[in-house]
């Protein structure tokens, strides 16, 4: 199959040739029919290849939070790559590594003071759970290694990740995934929680069925809890107000680990670095990539508690600390578009402006309750979710291949799963501009119901 798209060629590779890419969480088959592509960006806006304007409504994959090739943050790319390409991350170190990380950690609440860097959010999450493991094993409470995730939690495609990990179909093809692993409900509900802005009222008591594992499993082999204070991937569920603090208490009272996956949900989406802070509740570790440099670069990171950190990093004697780390951990590129990423924040004072907006956005994104085939609306902080009437069935399938295709005739990008659609746009976004999104997205529902 054939299209004609704007590329660079190189001898003996066809520009045209779709089929050599297997693109991620696609059907494949189905999208080189029809292909969709992006091949500029700039503040709120992709461009295809034709240069039709395409409004971002998911920040990439709710990455680009400072908006798209901002000029501080091509700058810095640039510069760092005429400066020094690639630093080994271990034997030696490079001044931005260090920087970003101390950076990262001012941002973050309580004494959440260290930061391991990765690459995604999924390497993330593979890295905390390995560190939660090995925190137990090392103060010798070896027996300490049952892992609990949520049901409709996403955590990356790692073993790990997909292991205490909620979605069906990313988990059962792949074997037996890790043992000793739990689930918690998910707290989802829609005739208690319907059409709810920010956290929903009901809900905490679904942290109790944490005390039921303890009841089951006996606390001296439970070692973490991992959950995201939003789920983003099954359709922007917000934790409800009490939750994550009751999952605090139960953790504290019984040594168990909480970590928050904070991927989506840090760099300001929910109003704030860390949607810790918005919850009043700080976790053991919190997990973060896509907006630490609004996802200009690839990097990942955990951020780790002191008395983690202290478990590990004890002596001056010469033996490494800990048997984890990528070749492409701080990454001199990814440090660099980081640095430049988090001055951004602060000088545009982004993520107190989604503090301000959030009503505004609120407000104009339950406007859609009025369109035919919607059955609930969820906004909390810059996102909004709208679930729609099934009209197909099959996990796993995209039924709403339609709809995928009316939102990009339409000019915007938004994020579909399932019955759901998400958006969450750059912070940058302005009043006129959600008017659009709201428009925009209005205009589709009433094309496919
Ligand atoms: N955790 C959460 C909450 C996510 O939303 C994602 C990605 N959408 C990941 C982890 C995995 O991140 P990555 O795709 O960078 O591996």
């Amino acid at each position: 199959m054939s299209v004609a798209y704007d590329v660079d060629s190189t001898a003996g590779a066809n520009p045209n040739d779709l089929e050599a890419f297997f693109m991620p969480f696609t059907p494949n088959r189905a999208f080189k029919a029809r292909p969709r592509l992006v091949s500029r960006s700039k503040d709120m806006h992709y461009y295809t290849p034709e240069g039709r304007p395409i409004l971002d409504a998911t920040a990439g994959l709710w990455c680009a939070n400072a908006g798209h090739n901002r000029d501080p943050i091509v700058e810095a790319i640039q510069k760092q790559a005429a400066e020094m390409d690639f630093a080994p991350p271990f034997q030696y170190g490079h001044p931005k590594a260090f920087a970003v990380s101390a950076r990262i950690a001012a941002l973050a609440p309580g004494d959440l003071d260290h930061v391991f860097l990765c690459n995604s959010g999924s390497e993330a999450g593979d890295t905390a759970l390995k560190i939660a493991l090995a925190y137990h094993a090392t103060r010798g409470n070896a027996t300490r290694t049952r892992l609990i995730g949520r049901e409709r939690g996403y955590h990356g495609v790692g073993f790990g990740g997909i292991s205490v990990g909620g979605m069906s179909p990313n988990r059962k093809l792949f074997g037996s995934l890790l043992p000793g692993i739990d689930h918690l409900p998910h707290t989802y509900n829609r005739e208690k929680q319907a059409f709810s802005k920010g956290e929903p009222e009901w809900g905490a008591e679904r942290a109790e069925a944490l005390e039921g594992l303890v009841t089951l499993h006996d606390a001296s082999t439970l070692a973490a809890v991992i959950v995201e204070p939003m789920s983003g991937s099954t359709g922007a569920i917000p934790a409800p107000k009490g939750y994550l603090k009751r999952l605090r208490e139960i953790c504290d009272k019984y040594g168990i680990l909480l970590i928050f996956d904070e991927v989506i949900t840090g760099f300001g989406r929910l109003g704030y670095a860390f949607a810790a802070e918005r919850y009043g509740v700080v976790p053991d570790m919190i997990t973060f990539a896509k907006g630490v440099t609004s996802g200009a670069v690839p990097m990942g990171g955990v951020l780790v508690r002191k008395h983690i950190y202290d478990t590990f990093v004890k002596s001056d004697d010469p033996v490494i600390d800990l048997f984890h780390g990528y070749t492409y951990s701080a990454h001199p590129l990814a440090c660099a578009a980081s640095l430049a990423t988090l001055d951004l924040y602060r000088e545009e004072g982004l993520f107190e402006r989604v503090r301000e907006i959030e009503p505004i956005w609120a407000d104009a994104f339950h406007t859609l309750r009025a369109k035919k085939g919607v059955l609930d609306i969820r906004t909390v902080g810059l996102v909004g979710a709208v679930d729609f009437e099934s009209r197909e069935d099959g996990v796993g399938r995209r039924a709403y291949e339609g709809m995928e295709r009316a939102f990009h005739e339409e000019g915007i990008m938004v994020r579909t799963a399932g019955d759901t659609f998400a958006v969450s746009p750059p912070l940058i976004i302005n009043e006129s501009q959600i008017g659009e999104v709201v428009d925009k997205l209005g205009r589709v529902l009433d094309k496919i119901f």
